[in-house]
């Protein structure tokens, strides 16, 4: 897409910042200590997924980043600047945010739901970088002025990706995005948001339970455990063993299911 190059020059040149974890930790109100002593360097341009079971401490570290959640220990720097410098208005602008069943303003067309991205910065309401947004998404130019109630559940899901990249984020945080999709569709959504992180040169830390999604779309996959971090490998060192057994046990099962349809493949 020729043209999309060009429109986004700025974009696919300078590399996603780096996100770094030191000491953090949270503990709510009522006791939980959902995130318990985490020190994690996430390098610029990394595709990072977070994985592991539900109530492990994934949407509690995620929403620090962002301020959604302030830590109650330790510090996160995004590109080596505090978070706590930043007002939490502030960062959300420059840190795209996807999260399961993320909301369209159901009164409003899609271009607007977009531009609600762009109002945040202060760009005008630009109908160029909407249809630019939608092809990026690989939604039709034409789902400009359909209703949000006409869209698929992944193409909703679409529209929220583009809505977080309207203000240019180079830090996307992504909260199981997929979960409340279909198998293909989650399949299909999944390499694109894969090829949007490579096409804008972005960071990303995208939270699944699924190992077999993080296997095959991040370059590295971290498990959770009870607030902590308890696996850090590649998706090869997953399948070769070096998460540790936490990890072990997550990746056995798409392993077996792949060497089960292999061997239904083969007629064995
Ligand atoms: P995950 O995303 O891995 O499912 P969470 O970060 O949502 O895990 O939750 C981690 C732990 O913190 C869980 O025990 C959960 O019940 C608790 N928790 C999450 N949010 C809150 C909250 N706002 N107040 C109190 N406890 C919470
Ligand atoms: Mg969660």
């Amino acid at each position: 897409h020729p043209a999309q190059r060009a429109a986004m020059p700025a974009q696919s040149q300078s590399g996603g910042p780096s996100v770094a974890f030191e000491a953090v930790a949270k503990t709510y109100t009522g006791g939980v200590r959902a995130v318990d002593g985490v020190t994690l360097h996430v390098e610029g341009g990394e595709f990072v997924a977070l994985v592991g079971a539900s109530g492990s401490g994934k949407s509690t570290l995620l929403k620090m980043i962002n301020r959604l959640h302030e830590p109650g220990e330790g510090e996160i720097a995004i590109g080596g600047e505090p978070v706590s410098d930043s007002p939490p208005h502030e960062l959300r602008r420059r840190i795209g945010y996807v999260f399961q069943n993320i909301g369209l303003f159901p009164h409003m067309n899609v271009a607007e739901n977009i531009a609600i991205g762009m109002r945040l910065t202060g760009q005008k309401r630009n109908d160029a970088r909407v249809a630019e947004l939608l092809e990026l998404v690989e939604l039709p130019a034409d789902f400009a002025r359909r209703m949000p109630d006409a869209l698929s559940g992944g193409q909703r899901q679409r529209v929220g990706v583009a809505r977080a990249l309207a203000a240019e984020p180079k830090l996307m945080l992504m909260d199981e995005p997929f979960g409340a999709l279909d198998p293909l569709t989650r399949d299909t959504l999944g390499q694109s948001v894969r090829a949007i992180h490579e096409r804008l040169g972005l960071t990303t830390i995208m939270v699944t339970h699924d190992m077999a999604e993080a296997l095959l779309l991040a370059d590295r996959i971290l498990v959770m455990e009870a607030g902590r971090i308890v696996a850090d490998a590649s998706p090869h060192g997953m399948l070769t063993g070096k998460g540790g057994a936490a990890a072990d046990a997550l990746v056995a099962v798409p392993r077996d299911q792949a060497h089960a349809l292999s061997r239904i493949e083969a007629g064995e």
